[in-house]
């Protein structure tokens, strides 16, 4: 199984809960939401290639830390994944569009300088601005839009771009989210869970908890479990292929 967004360095014990992923034999993509928390939270990747850790700067927060866009650059060599980045277009944000969208072009310009990254995108209530940028920028890198919720004419126009998605448990609860996945190509799908983020009623998911993500998709796929988990890890094997 595959939890391609999580943030394993905001649990209360990342290392610890990094461990039982391999333990479940999970391969994780951590995210990480600030450049200074980089150097910490690489560690989590040591021992093994099941977890993997991304650099990257929260659109929620681009307004406070884009002074460290000088520290983002430094560390990027040191990684092939980049997240979590992109745009937040909730309203009480409205008022740090314009930091935000600096902080996702310097981003993107800078994975295209380094060759292309693998980069997990937040675009809640901005999909379209963040279908421009990705499209201003064409050799950043795949770009997975992680808890895609744009409309369907905005599915449809990152699927022409060829574009990637995860989808976890919490998005699969809604009706919107299902339709969604429904119409997303079976080949560019992953599986995700935003924990802790994300959460089952008052209670955090846990990477693991992916598994339920899969039975919704196999579902929705009308397909056996054993058919979705083979198509979710082939995918992800095309994905990260040109960069193991
Ligand atoms: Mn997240």
């Amino acid at each position: 199984m595959i939890d391609f967004h999580c943030h394993l360095d905001l649990f209360p014990e990342p290392f610890a809960i990094a461990e039982k992923c391999r333990a479940h034999n999970l391969y994780v993509l951590s995210v990480t939401t600030t450049p200074s928390a980089w150097p910490r939270s690489r560690e989590l990747s040591y021992g093994g290639d099941r977890i993997r850790v991304a650099l990257g700067l929260h659109p929620q927060i681009a307004h406070e830390r884009e002074n460290e866009l000088g520290l983002f650059d430094r560390f990027l060599p040191q990684t092939k994944y980049v997240g979590e980045v992109g745009l937040d277009g909730s309203p009480e944000l409205a008022k740090h569009q314009q930091h935000q969208k600096r902080v996702f072009d310097h981003i993107l310009k800078a994975c295209g300088r380094a060759g292309g990254k693998i980069i997990s995108v937040h675009s809640r209530r901005a999909a379209t601005p963040v279908l421009d940028a990705i499209a201003a920028h064409p050799s950043a890198g795949p770009c997975i839009l992680h808890w895609f919720s744009g409309s369907m004419s905005e599915l449809k126009r990152a699927v022409d771009m060829d574009l990637w998605f995860s989808v976890g448990p919490a998005m699969l609860v809604s009706k919107k989210g299902r339709q969604l996945v429904a119409e997303m190509p079976r080949h560019r799908v992953l599986t995700e869970t935003d924990s802790p983020f994300a959460q089952r009623g008052a209670t955090p998911l846990m990477p693991w908890d992916v598994c339920e993500a899969e039975g919704e998709i196999a579902k929705i796929w009308q397909v056996s479990p054993e058919e979705a988990s083979s198509i979710l890890l082939s995918n992800f094997r095309e994905l990260v292929a040109p960069v193991r």
